[in-house]
């Protein structure tokens, strides 16, 4: 009898197959778990929840009125998201997957200039926002709700008022303990009056806040300077030409703000870029008629479009005045802290970074944010299937036990009732940065497999040895 290959791959599918292991969620059969040293079993591509929606996603899975893009079409296509209720999307495993990717990114950069991860709760008491005077300027855009009680919150948009009264419920600061850095990864709720194009406008989403403390305004400007610098830092490693441009402090309050956008067609800010010399701002800080550079003078303004992905604000004492942030200074006197705050939305950037990368048919990742970085194509179920079954075997066993790193990032596509051509077209959606096809060329004496690394379009024929030295260079976070 004919062993097929999955079957030589993963001994004892079939029955596994009814008793998924609990401790993954059913990602590998249960009998692999055990001698998974030293790297797990690749992934099926036959397993994976990622439910492809081949259909014009224009029409189908969106809410009557709202507006779609390159990216929700493209995301939704992939099984990477599924709408829900307006603004709000199911997070599918490979999304989660580039997400945590992301916040590992994230965290290196935030923790790298001193940043210590909190999480806060969402739900905020009216109180706190009442005595900021946002809970009515907000309008509309915050979603309120009452407890049994009749106590009033709403789910926080943002949380200045939060973590300014943390800290000024922690009793005197000392000015030693200062700059303080703090920040999160949370969902955050606005009722946004028109939410679309997938994550890049949604009601409940992902924003990275971090919230800085500092003793005097000077020292507030630097730390300011050093966010700034590690988010340049972060778009640089994603790949993402981001630019730094002026903006308004908005109903966020305080005296100096940066926006980090990309620039993009569907982008919804406007943004007015000087040829001559570093200007570049917001449209909304500049005079309406104004066409020639505020700074050098000379230069004439260029306008261009942007995705907004992150924003920096200095706020000096507003909120630690209200909420009595203090500390003692050298002369061991009460001052108030000097607070910055900065956000980044991290599911508007991987929305953003799609939009920007991917072609019209398939998504191109910021390499080190694929959700897996390798896909393996075995030919189709048929004659050449007994001969090469070994070798797709034996290139697992070599890459789980050569290249540690790539621990959960290979998936073996075992759909191998289609050809190779249509599994291609998949991986080519879906953007694996490395295809290798364990077709005809690996047959031969020599064995080759060819190689198609995505994000350069270049296609290699590689030895094993070949193909596991190109393998050990991926970057993985
Ligand atoms: P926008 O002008 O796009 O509505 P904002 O200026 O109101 O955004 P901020 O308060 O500055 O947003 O929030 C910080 C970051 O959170 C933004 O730079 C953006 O990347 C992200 N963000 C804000 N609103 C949303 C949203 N509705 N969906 C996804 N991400 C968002
Ligand atoms: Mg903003």
């Amino acid at each position: 009898m004919r062993v097929l290959l999955w079957q030589k791959i993963l001994p004892h599918l079939p029955r596994t197959l009814t008793t998924p292991c609990r401790g993954c969620a059913g990602h590998a059969p249960l009998s692999t778990h055990t001698d998974q040293k030293p790297g797990r079993p690749p992934l099926l591509v036959s397993r994976l929840f990622q439910p492809s929606n081949l259909r014009d996603v224009g029409q189908e899975g969106r809410a009557p009125g709202e507006t779609t893009c390159k990216s929700q079409r493209l995301m939704q296509q992939a099984g990477l998201i599924h709408p829900s209720n307006p603004g709000c999307y199911h997070y599918l495993p490979a999304t989660v997957r580039a997400m945590e990717k992301l916040v590992r990114l994230i965290d290196q950069e935030m923790q790298g200039i001193g940043g210590q991860k909190v999480d806060m709760p969402s739900l905020c008491s009216a109180e706190l926002w009442r005595r900021s005077e946002r809970w009515d300027l907000m309008g509309k855009e915050l979603f309120r709700l009452r407890d049994r009680h009749g106590g009033e919150y709403c789910l926080g948009p943002t949380h200045e008022e939060a973590v300014t009264e943390l800290l000024a419920s922690q009793g005197t600061l000392s000015y030693r303990q200062l700059p303080l850095l703090l920040y999160q990864v949370t969902r955050k709720f606005r009722d946004e009056p028109k939410p679309r194009f997938g994550l890049l406008r949604g009601r409940e989403f992902y924003m990275k806040d971090m919230y800085s403390f500092d003793a005097s305004e000077e020292a507030a400007y630097q730390t300011y300077e050093s966010v700034c610098q590690a988010y340049a830092r972060l778009f640089s490693r994603l790949g993402l030409p981001c630019v730094q441009v002026q903006a308004d402090t908005g109903n966020i309050g305080g005296k100096l703000s940066h926006e980090f956008q990309l620039p993009a067609e569907i982008g919804e800010d406007r943004l007015l870029v000087c040829g001559a010399c570093s200007f570049s701002a917001n449209v909304e800080t500049v005079a309406p008629d104004r066409t020639d550079c505020p700074q050098c003078q000379t230069g004439t303004l260029v306008e261009s479009k942007g995705i907004e992905v992150g924003h920096t604000f200095y706020l000096g004492t507003k909120y630690s005045r209200i909420f009595d942030a203090s500390f003692t200074n050298t002369q061991n006197k009460s001052a108030v802290t000097e607070m910055g705050c900065f956000g980044l939305g991290v599911t508007r950037i991987l929305a953003a970074a799609i939009e920007v990368m991917s072609t019209e048919e398939g998504i191109r990742w910021p390499s080190l944010l694929a959700p897996y970085q390798i896909c393996i194509l075995p030919p189709k179920r048929g004659s050449k299937m007994d001969s090469v079954a070994d070798l797709v075997d034996d290139l697992v066993q070599q890459l789980r036990e050569t290249l540690p790193s790539l621990r959960g990032e290979v998936v073996l596509d075992d759909r191998t009732q289609m050809t190779i051509g249509k599994r291609l077209k998949d991986a080519s959606r879906l953007g694996y940065p490395y295809v290798v096809v364990v077709g005809q060329s690996a047959l031969e004496e020599t064995p080759r497999y060819e190689v198609i690394c995505q994000q350069t379009g270049e296609k290699l024929y590689l030895s094993k040895d070949g193909l596991v030295d190109l393998l050990r260079a991926v970057e993985t976070v």
